[in-house]
């Protein structure tokens, strides 16, 4: 049988919800262009090894998230599924490491994964997130943290807490996971297939395993953030520095380690403390081997992005109400045929002064007229019959205080102005 439903792990935002969606979307661009990040617009799919080599095969999304199919030219394409590998790219290939640096970017769309289905988790969902190419100072990545944290009090979620931490680098990591595999190696059998498959490849990450997070021996390992070198020390230490001096919160959470490969130093999460399991409201960090991996000079990036679906679960109800609210300035109630046809022209100027308006076309009679001018909540009803088309004028009608006044075609738009 014809399946005519939707796919899994999607969903359809109708009209009631998408007044919400539209003013989150907006007020991340205002707060984006407040601090001066640009838009990058990047395909919805991209080669697969952009994501194979950006977002690192150890990965749950490379191993196993990815929507990957053939073209019929025969490559391998992948429908994106996280927003920065792409804008690396972009970066890359419109070699705008040429131009002003750092280069502050962010980007709004779609992603795609193929996860379990779990409440707040989607397979089509959408990414809010930032990016700054081209600047190491400790000072970009509070920024970049200030803006989330800027952003999610202009949206007025209040209930979140940051966790911070810092991965290191390559040398301060190669040490640590030394101690850290022969920490965890009594316990290997006992961890999940998942961490046992990247226990030699990207041990850190047992370290925030849903799973074997809680086991004993893992709470025990030796903390990333006891092993960073002295560069990786010292820019941890300014980052924070910064954060005190922003008046931004944060808890160190030595445990907490981003789920893509090519971070470095910095990584953060925003976590709801009124979420259920999927929690994280905003992820992000510095990734300073990404470019270079991607086919770019070695300039180093910070960045995070944020999910809009777990965010629209946080934003207040009430807020939620007045933006799912269907609004009228003016709705024309005509009676008859050439009362009809003259509203047609009516509403034309209407819309041409900015005002929002509409009339009913399902040839309902007056009172389910009324009725549909309340459901709307116009300002204001204009009234047509037949005496009106023969005086080219309209019956103006207060919703509120019920007053009526005949005002003429030509001083209408004065008069509503009012
Ligand atoms: P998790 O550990 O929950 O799987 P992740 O590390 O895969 O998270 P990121 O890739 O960092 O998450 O994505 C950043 C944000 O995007 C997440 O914090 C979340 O808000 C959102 N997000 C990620 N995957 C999904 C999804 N399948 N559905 C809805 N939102 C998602
Ligand atoms: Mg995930």
């Amino acid at each position: 049988m014809a399946d005519f439903s939707r796919p899994p792990g999607t969903m359809d935002v109708l009209p009631e919800k998408s007044g919400v969606w539209q003013w989150v979307e907006a007020k991340a661009r205002e707060v984006f262009d407040l601090y001066h990040y640009r838009e990058m617009r990047t395909p919805i799919f991209e080669h697969t090894e952009i994501f194979e080599r950006g977002v690192g095969d150890t990965t749950d999304i490379v191993q196993k998230e990815m929507y990957t199919f053939t073209d019929r030219g025969g490559r391998s394409l992948t429908l994106r599924p996280e927003g920065t590998a792409g804008v690396v790219r972009a970066f890359v290939e419109g070699k705008l490491y040429g131009g002003t640096l750092p280069g502050k970017y962010y980007y709004l769309g779609p992603m795609f994964r193929y996860e379990k289905k779990q409440a707040g988790r989607y397979r089509q969902f959408n990414q809010y997130g930032i990016e700054v190419i081209g600047s190491d100072d400790p000072r970009a990545d509070a920024e970049v943290i200030e803006l989330a944290d800027h952003f999610l009090k202009e949206l007025g979620i209040r209930h979140y807490r940051l966790e911070l931490n810092s991965v290191g680098c390559p040398t301060c990591r190669s040490d640590h996971k030394k101690l850290l595999l022969e920490h965890l190696t009594p316990i290997k059998n006992e961890l999940c297939t998942d961490c046992q498959s990247r226990f030699e490849k990207n041990p850190l990450r047992i370290l925030d395993c849903k799973i074997d997070g809680h086991h004993p021996q893992v709470l025990t390992a030796p903390k990333i953030t006891d092993h960073l070198c002295e560069d990786c020390s010292t820019h941890f230490d300014a980052v924070k520095g910064h954060l005190n001096a922003l008046g931004v919160a944060y808890v160190i959470t030595p445990t907490m380690v981003r789920g893509l490969d090519y971070y470095t130093r910095t990584a953060f999460e925003f976590i709801g403390t009124e979420l259920g399991a999927q929690s994280t409201i905003i992820g992000g960090g510095r990734y300073n081997g990404l470019i270079s991996m991607l086919g770019g000079p070695d300039l180093p990036g910070v960045g995070f992005a944020g999910g809009l679906e777990r965010l629209l679960l946080t934003v207040d109800e009430a807020r939620e109400q007045e933006l799912a609210a269907d609004r009228l300035d003016a709705f024309v109630i005509a009676m008859g045929d050439a009362a009809m046809d003259f509203s047609v022209k009516v509403l034309q100027l209407l819309r041409k002064n900015g005002i929002r308006a509409d009339m009913d076309y399902a040839g309902r009679a007056f009172k389910a007229q009324l009725k549909l001018a309340d459901r709307y909540h116009a300002k204001v009803a204009l009234i047509i019959g037949d005496d009106e088309v023969e005086k080219q004028s309209v019956t103006l009608r207060d919703t509120t205080s019920k007053e009526q006044q005949l005002v003429s075609i030509e001083e209408l738009i004065t008069a509503l102005q009012k």
